[in-house]
């Protein structure tokens, strides 16, 4: 099974450290906090005058690659592979790219490993990779395909209006991947008797 795995807020947790910075420099009252953000994306929490001291954390040297992982994202992403399934990261990254790139890159190979830099897949469009699966938190992934991997949503208090799969902590992978995981595999070893039989 290929399954994506998304970086932001699924792995690396960008959200807290916004909160936090725009907390401290005086704009605790404009944002509930992580756990109660209900919209999605976090800029609509502020108002027009301030994107863009919003940006200036975002894009500022050392934001990314100092992102704390999600509890159990390591761990998880870690076991998955050692049990066979293809993990490739896929992450969008922002428009202001030059600190942005390689620091997720950095981030990877500090929490991952250097050989799990080479699973990364950096797009502006998931839409058109291709997967049995995409863990992901943004609850609306559009672009210029139908994509054809399964959306597994992963839980943040703004998606939760979305329907299907969801996986609501890294410590339950197993019992919500477990199925699909099956799933993939059947459909390999069907196709595999068809090529068997000469068809
Ligand atoms: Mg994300």
């Amino acid at each position: 099974m290929l399954l994506l795995v998304d970086q932001d807020n699924v792995l690396a947790d960008f959200t807290r450290v916004i909160y936090t910075e725009m907390c401290a420099r005086g704009h605790r009252e404009l944002a509930p906090p992580p756990a109660k953000q209900s919209t999605y994306p976090l800029e609509d929490h502020y108002p027009p005058e301030l994107l863009g001291e919003l940006k200036a954390i975002y894009t500022a040297e050392g934001f990314f690659r100092s992102l704390p992982p999600i509890e159990g994202a390591v761990q998880a992403v870690k076991e998955m592979v050692s049990e066979g399934i293809d993990v490739r990261i896929c992450t969008h990254p922002i428009q202001a790219y030059r600190n942005c790139v390689g620091e997720k890159y950095e981030w990877v190979e500090r929490h991952l490993g250097a050989a799990f830099t080479t699973r990364m897949i950096l797009t502006r469009d998931k839409t058109i990779v291709t997967a049995d699966g995409l863990i992901d938190d943004n609850p609306d992934i559009t672009g210029s395909r139908t994509p054809i991997w399964r959306h597994i949503v992963f839980d943040q208090p703004y998606n939760r209006a979305v329907a299907g799969l969801r996986l609501k902590g890294w410590n339950n992978w197993r019992a919500v991947l477990g199925p699909m995981v099956l799933g993939v595999s059947r459909r390999v070893s069907w196709t595999d008797r068809i090529l068997g039989a000469g068809f």
